[in-house]
């Protein structure tokens, strides 16, 4: 999986198409993340001690990877990434202007 967490991606498709944010979580296990403002889930919390009020919190929910695309910051859309080794290290790039993300 190219994305990490803290990534900024940008979804191609469902119903948050379009919207950018940054990966909150990466499950590189099951390809699947969790990106701010997308995919927002209601979560019904109950009440944990008497005199509480159980409530309903809005969090994003994980879906697969393969809906966003990464970010370049210098092309300013969704990218394609590539990985290329430079100085022994592995980098990633965009494939569009080849500079690392
Ligand atoms: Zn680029």
């Amino acid at each position: 999986m190219k994305i990490k967490k803290g990534d900024n991606v940008v979804v191609i498709s469902g119903k948050d198409r379009g919207k950018k944010g940054k990966v909150l979580t990466a499950l590189p296990r099951e390809r699947k993340l969790a990106v701010e403002g997308v995919n927002m889930r209601k979560k019904h919390v109950r009440a944990k001690r008497a005199g509480q009020k159980g409530q309903i919190v809005q969090m994003p929910g994980v879906f697969s990877v393969s809906a966003v695309m990464l970010v370049c910051a210098k092309c300013g859309k969704g990218v394609r990434a590539g990985y290329k080794v430079q100085g022994g290290k592995k980098i990633r790039i965009c494939k569009k202007c080849g500079a690392g993300i």
